[in-house]
């Protein structure tokens, strides 16, 4: 494999959901990838250490031709995004799809923005009504029920953090950049684009007592557990399952819920599945 993919991947492993948020700025391509040539930066020396099961590029030109027939054309990220080249960064071409496939290889666009944003009525850790409680209308309708749900299951559930734009995230990460360098902000934050929470259709959630909020802390809770067992009825995934870091890029966040529709998050759930699994952006070793 490319081995500024590799370095990429190895910068890049981190948590995607805390407080220094998961985004990064520009979908352009990666900086050592063309040409043997190579404005490549600063290789760090533990890079021979990373798993090399990332998605290359190439295997993720071959989801193209095997999406699942279970999803429509129209809703497959085969159908979203445009071939990869060599490791840049894509550009996903429909992100407003619900099943677009979001990680640090297809990018939402700069310029895109979820036109039918609303606020879910749930609670949230905190009680402002900001951005960051928004959600695509049916991702909202969809969290309700979920929330519904796990209360009549004795397991009342909060929000942390469910929409950000990429404004807000690159401005994130472009203070994270002017204290830290690039580099190094890499490791804890994510590009601009890269985001899920920039679909509109991700939130981060807790135990209602708000304790452990997109923490380790909250993996193996009682609110965990329950989401382990019933997120896919309400057409959520666990995005980032445990155990599963080389794949998805980012460690075990049990408390990060993306929607993708009760069929895919199903199938997904029951099969134990990542999402670029379920694509076959990704060779599946099991
Ligand atoms: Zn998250």
């Amino acid at each position: 494999m490319n081995i500024s993919i590799a370095i990429l991947m190895a910068l890049t492993i981190v948590a995607g959901c805390g407080n220094k948020s998961d985004v990064i700025s520009t979908v352009s391509p990666v900086p050592t990838t063309t040409g043997g040539a190579t404005t490549a930066p600063t290789v760090s020396p533990s890079v021979g250490a990373t798993p090399t099961t990332i998605p290359t590029a190439s295997s993720t030109a071959a989801a193209t031709a095997t999406a699942k027939p279970s999803s429509s054309p129209a809703a497959s990220p085969a159908a979203s995004n445009t071939p990869p080249k060599n490791g840049a960064v894509q550009v996903i071409a429909k992100p407003e799809s619900i099943t677009a496939l979001v990680n640090k290889q297809n990018a939402l666009p700069s310029s895109y923005e979820p036109t039918d944003l609303v606020y879910p009525n749930i609670a949230f850790t905190f009680s402002e009504k900001i951005d960051k409680r928004k959600m695509r209308q049916v991702a909202a309708t969809a969290i309700e029920k979920l929330f519904a749900g796990a209360a009549k299951d004795g397991v009342p559930l909060a929000g942390v953090s469910a929409y950000r734009s990429y404004a807000t995230q690159k401005a994130l990460f472009d203070s994270y950049v002017k204290k830290d360098g690039e580099e190094k902000a890499k490791t804890y934050s994510a590009v601009p684009g890269t985001s899920e929470h920039e679909t509109g259709l991700a939130i981060d959630v807790t135990g209602s007592n708000g304790k452990c909020a997109a923490a380790d802390c909250f993996g193996g809770t009682k609110e965990a557990i329950w989401l382990e067992k019933h997120a896919g009825e309400y057409g959520f995934i666990i995005r980032y399952p445990q155990g599963k870091a080389a794949i998805t890029g980012y460690q075990y966040e049990p408390w990060h819920l993306r929607y993708v529709g009760a069929d895919i998050a199903n199938e997904i759930q029951a099969k134990n599945l990542t999402m670029e699994e379920y694509y076959h952006t990704v060779p599946v070793s099991k």
